[in-house]
């Protein structure tokens, strides 16, 4: 009998798993990769999409493309996880698992934030970044406002990135003289385990003239007054406001009682969840790293890693490490790196390396690769 093992969500962590195991045991296993979508995006894209430095159709990896031994690709709904029977409900029907791993990723909760839906944009959705590239090249004078509405929140330089691109755009239409740009984030500085990489953004905000509240988050948002009401009281006025919603897990997460303070609690060197063979691996997790693809991929990796020793009978993997690399846009095309230690100290820390072009090709590589990888392309 093959084990079988169902994956939730085919994001970072969904995506590297199923290539894992596959490259690993080929048809010996039978892996069901489940998501809602018919298409990855990198987070990045996002960033690409909404400043129209290339288009949606450009950067959609269609899930129909995966061609692994041992994979079955279904593009369905989940609607409900029973993690005592390992059991999954989609609209399609019930999959019923040896293993499961649940790698359905952090949804947006808008509601947490009074008038985001209506008066402001978010830009951590696919359709939200869509939905900008046809509204910031209307931006031409006035007061931007970058606002972080909650914190843990997925890739904590984006933010920062987002606020150097709208710079970029701005100045080359000719328009920066007429704008501010203020970033809000709740976080003490912009990259808290890496005081250098803070100290680099930080400096390049002074020279933009980019003003950041660190420390804040916008609370709720009064479209009819355009004003975003910050957590301490105070109002800031915008004319463009691009939201970072507050996270949260996915209500089919939630409702399967796997969750403890909003995620689903993991061993962090082994990513099991107190269900037995049930693993959970990426941003639905605490998993005591930061959300983003990285960490949600090393992660991934470990669970394969466990399960292939587990199938083939041998030495267990070394316990998972929490360390990632994050590429950081700086504007005028150069690319700045963080190295994150999250778990092998006793406390988070973070090697920076400064912008450069040798770093930019750095990033496309390291897009290239998952793309040739996973979808190979
Ligand atoms: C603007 C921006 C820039 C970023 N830049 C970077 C970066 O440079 N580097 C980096 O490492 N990370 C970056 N990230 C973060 C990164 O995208 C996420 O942290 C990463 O995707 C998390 O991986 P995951 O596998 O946990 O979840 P995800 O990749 O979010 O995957 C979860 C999947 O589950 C699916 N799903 C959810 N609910 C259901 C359901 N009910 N039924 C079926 N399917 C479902 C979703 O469709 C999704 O495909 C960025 C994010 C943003 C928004």
């Amino acid at each position: 009998m093959k084990t079988r093992v169902v994956v939730l969500g085919a994001g970072f962590g969904g995506l590297e798993l199923a290539s894992t195991l596959s490259e690993e045991l080929g048809d010996t296993v039978d892996v069901t990769l489940i998501d809602k979508n018919d298409a990855f995006v990198f987070g990045y894209s996002k960033l690409d999409v909404m400043f129209g430095r290339t288009t949606l159709d450009a950067v959609r990896l269609p899930y129909r493309e995966i061609a692994k031994p041992g994979v079955r690709f279904l593009q369905e709904t989940i609607t409900a996880i029973d993690p005592e029977a390992r059991s999954v409900r989609t609209e399609g029907g019930v999959y019923e698992a040896d293993v499961l791993v649940v790698a359905l990723g952090a949804d947006y909760d808008f509601e947490a934030t009074p008038g985001l839906a209506e008066g402001g944009n978010e830009f951590y959705s696919v359709a939200g970044a869509q939905r900008l590239a046809g509204i910031i090249p209307a931006f031409s004078e006035g007061h931007a406002i970058i606002g972080v509405c909650g914190a843990p929140f997925k890739c904590p330089p984006a933010p920062s990135e987002c606020a150097l691109l709208l710079h970029d755009y701005l100045s080359a239409r000719g328009v920066r003289g007429a704008c501010e740009i203020t970033l809000v984030m709740p976080l003490p500085s912009p990259v808290p385990p890496s005081p250098d990489t803070s100290r680099a953004l930080q400096d390049a905000f002074a020279e933009r003239d980019i003003r950041f509240v660190p420390h804040r988050r916008p609370s709720s948002l009064h479209p009819a007054r355009r004003v975003a009401v910050l957590d301490d009281g105070s109002e800031l006025p915008y004319d463009l406001f691009l939201g970072v919603p507050k996270h949260r897990a996915p209500d089919v997460v939630i409702e399967s009682g796997m969750t403890e303070d909003g995620y689903v609690p993991v061993d962090s060197r082994t990513l099991q969840t107190r269900f037995p063979s049930v693993y959970a691996v990426g941003d639905v997790t605490t998993a005591g790293v930061p959300k983003a693809g990285v960490f949600a991929e090393g992660a991934a990796r470990v669970v394969a890693k466990s399960l292939i020793a587990s199938i083939r009978g041998g030495e267990q993997p070394p316990p998972y490490d929490g360390i990632g690399i994050c590429y950081i846009e700086f504007g005028a095309g150069r690319v700045g790196r963080v190295e994150v230690d999250f778990l092998s100290g006793p406390k988070p820390t973070g090697t920076f390396g400064e912008p450069s072009d040798a770093l930019a090709a750095d990033k496309r590589h390291f897009g290239s690769s998952r793309r040739a990888r996973w979808f190979g392309r």
